[in-house]
């Protein structure tokens, strides 16, 4: 009948059994449906289930829907839940306050079948695309990999798995050496290619599902690899560095061009007391020595 799937959950939150019949009959072949028949369910189940989206009616007997929408903005779980008002309050100053405490949309009963699910499926369309955005927010968009902040964010969590779990955790940061000439020789728009091609070929190098590969900036690049110590690590980064030699970017003439790359590996299994940024600066100090040492090379730091 349709192709949503049934991704979204919706809370309907409505005291009169009639009104929710409705509602759920409407949305219920679309979405997940979750129902309340008062606002300290409404909350209960707003904390508990994070639902995408709450159509609230006004008057209810225990709490009327403009307190339980100020309730659900105090809370850090509920805040960015969207809500809609549905009520038989049709006053524009009711409306105007609705809007005024975070709703979204406002609408009147008796409501029109057709519009409220079409207003649903609006406010459901701009979730679905706020969440696209989040996750391109994630992403570099040139290379397709994760940007330094998706890269932050994995780290921290994988940092605080391994003082969990007493495991080893593995940084490895990589420079393409002299990509200033490559950009100088072949222009700037090749470098992107390069880079892309780069992105490419060293995401692929490592086999295991946890290691995390992001582009950090410029044209420098890292991977993060969890249970994995000094040795595993130097042999992806030997790996690594071997596979951008051997690479090959071609230019849209034809012509064959190559980059390689210099990469600085540490390893730790972190306690509570490590720090993260004196990690990260020693995984760059052995990148230093990589470039000083000539360049296409991994250089591991040992302390
Ligand atoms: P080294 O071996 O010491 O790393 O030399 P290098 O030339 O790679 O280092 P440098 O930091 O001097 O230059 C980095 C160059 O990378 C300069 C900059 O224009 C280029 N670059 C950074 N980001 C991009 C990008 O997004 N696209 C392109 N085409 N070039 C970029
Ligand atoms: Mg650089
Ligand atoms: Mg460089």
């Amino acid at each position: 009948m349709s192709d949503i799937k049934k991704e979204f959950t919706i809370l309907i939150s409505d005291d009169e059994k009639f009104n929710l019949d409705i509602l759920a009959s409407i949305l219920s072949p679309f979405y997940n449906i979750l129902i309340a028949r008062n606002g300290t369910r409404t909350l209960e189940l707003a904390k508990l289930n994070s639902p995408d989206l709450i159509l609230l009616d006004v008057i209810m007997p225990d709490m009327n829907g403009f307190e339980v929408i100020t309730k659900l903005k105090e809370s850090d779980h509920t805040v960015n839940i969207p809500v809609i008002f549905i009520t038989g309050l049709t006053d524009p100053d009711d409306e105007e306050r609705g809007f005024f405490l975070g709703a979204v949309d406002y609408i009147t009963k008796p409501f029109n079948k057709a519009i409220v699910k079409a207003r649903v499926n609006t406010h459901i369309k701009i979730i679905d695309q706020m969440r696209t955005i989040e996750q391109i927010g994630l992403m570099d968009t040139l290379t397709k990999v994760s940007n330094r902040r998706g890269f932050d964010n994995r780290f921290d969590a994988e940092w605080g798995r391994s003082i969990r779990e007493n495991s080893p955790l593995s940084f490895m940061i990589m420079d393409i050496d002299k990509f200033k000439n490559y950009n100088d020789t072949y222009g700037h728009h090749q470098g992107d290619n390069a880079l892309r091609a780069f992105a490419e070929t060293a995401s692929q190098t490592s086999g295991r599902a946890n290691d995390f590969f992001a582009r950090w900036g410029g044209e420098e690049f890292v991977m993060l690899l969890p249970g994995t110590d000094i040795y595993g690590a130097a042999e992806v980064a030997e790996k690594l560095r071997k596979n951008i030699e051997e690479m090959t970017i071609p230019t849209e003439d034809g012509e064959i061009t190559k980059v390689t790359v210099s990469i600085g590996v540490k390893s730790i299994i972190p306690t509570t007391g490590s720090s993260l940024s004196d990690f990260q600066a020693k995984a760059d100090q052995a990148l230093y020595r990589a470039k000083e040492s000539g360049r296409n090379r991994v250089e591991l730091c040992k302390d």
